[in-house]
């Protein structure tokens, strides 16, 4: 089949006007990029053509908490939240929920998620419901450095009812031991996960003030919280830095594809930093959950200054209005609009996240041999018209 519309978004670039995609519709490969003449004849979509979205920084284990938690709380009372909330629901009431919002994560255009897991809860989503690639991050938090061997053990074991989870035909799946942040991860857990093979690694980064307080001086909310769930402090070392990423950052191990999730108070210098140190260095922002939790955004024109590679998350929907790339990428296109140009938003929501996955041999591109689905936007970027070809044939 041969489409074409007024923009043609190829995970990089809108191709010149003209241009017409010819995909396999049988198996949805992409098979050319037609021009002149080899265009004349394509079906016509009014508005914007692009490969299928890929969310590099959801939590569908949460999704029963979805609308509870009160907005603009910050960081450590929305934790709180969290926490105190995670038991009061059934085991069916969760995992309605869990299906509930892997659909709706589909219908939203996405192929592949980046799944952050604390349970093996979301191992049956690789076999049912809705066609999402997934590559499942297995968090391990732990404070204390005494308790590093066991925090890594129980994580290991979750990762390996990953692994041996069914999976639906065709599908892409994938696990590793991640960090969650920076402030609940001792340094002799962080350097415990990042020894741990080669898989990718993800990290909240620089979500909150009270995060980059806890690192410089050891005092404010993450101390209160730490205490409150009755963790010993007595190991922390304030460190006077005036960012937590460069502290935890000395931890983890150059080599490993990393992904910094967040990053709302990363300066452009911190920035600079990183991506010195990690030469596969993804910067992943999820504006929504950001405007939901702490009432502000991270410095998009500084990351890009300092030459950032960005994707997107939508966090949970204990932290969203809903699990749409669409709707993140416009939250950042309002914000900044000379620095967040659609084109700039399209290729980051589709190329950027599945190199991040290391997903792009199949998706984020529409290149000959790629099935990277294909979706049909309205001409103001505002919705998802339809997936005009699936990315699971
Ligand atoms: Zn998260």
């Amino acid at each position: 089949m041969l489409l074409t519309a007024p923009r043609i978004h190829d995970g990089h670039h809108f191709l010149p006007p003209g241009s017409a995609l010819e995909v396999d519709d049988r198996t949805g490969t992409v098979l050319a990029i037609r021009t002149g003449e080899g265009a004349r004849g394509a079906r016509h979509y009014p508005g914007v053509l692009c490969p299928a979205f890929i969310n590099a920084h959801c939590h569908l284990e949460l999704s029963h908490l979805a609308g509870l938690l009160p907005r603009g709380t910050g960081l450590v009372p929305f934790l709180r939240g969290v926490v105190a909330h995670r038991a009061a629901f059934t085991e069916a009431q969760k995992r309605e929920a869990r299906r509930a919002a892997a659909a709706a994560l589909h219908r939203a255009g996405t192929a592949a998620v980046a799944d952050i897991a604390n349970t093996p809860d979301t191992a049956e989503l690789r076999a049912a419901g809705a066609p999402l690639h997934i590559h499942t991050f297995v968090e391990c938090i732990g404070f204390h450095p005494a308790e590093a061997n066991a925090r890594f053990a129980a994580a290991k074991a979750v990762e390996a009812q990953f692994a041996a989870a069914p999976l639906a035909p065709g599908r892409i799946a994938r696990q590793s031991v991640v960090p969650h942040a920076p402030y609940s991860v001792s340094e002799a857990l962080m350097r415990r996960i990042g020894s741990d093979g080669e898989g990718i690694l993800s990290i909240h980064n620089e979500e909150s003030p009270a995060e980059t307080a806890w690192f410089a001086n050891g005092t404010g909310p993450v101390r209160d919280l730490l205490a409150g769930l009755g963790l010993p402090l007595e190991g922390h070392q304030p460190t006077s830095a005036p960012a937590s990423l460069p502290v935890y950052g000395a931890w983890l191990p150059k080599h490993r594809r990393l992904l910094l999730v967040h990053d709302t108070c990363t300066t452009e210098a911190t920035a600079r930093w990183a991506i010195a140190r990690f030469p596969k260095l993804h910067w992943v922002l999820c504006p929504g959950a950001n405007l939901y939790i702490e009432g502000r955004l991270p410095d998009v024109p500084a990351l890009l200054r300092a030459g950032a590679d960005l994707c997107l998350g939508t966090d949970s929907l204990a932290s969203n209005d809903g699990l749409s790339i669409l709707a993140e990428a416009a939250h950042l296109h309002r914000a900044f609009p000379n620095d967040a140009p659609w084109e700039a938003l399209l290729r980051w929501a589709t190329s950027s996240g599945a190199r991040a996955l290391e997903m792009d041999d199949v998706i984020g591109s529409f290149a000959p041999g790629k099935r990277p689905g294909v979706l049909h936007l309205t001409p103001d970027f505002s919705a998802v018209q339809e997936w005009i070809v699936p990315h699971d044939l």
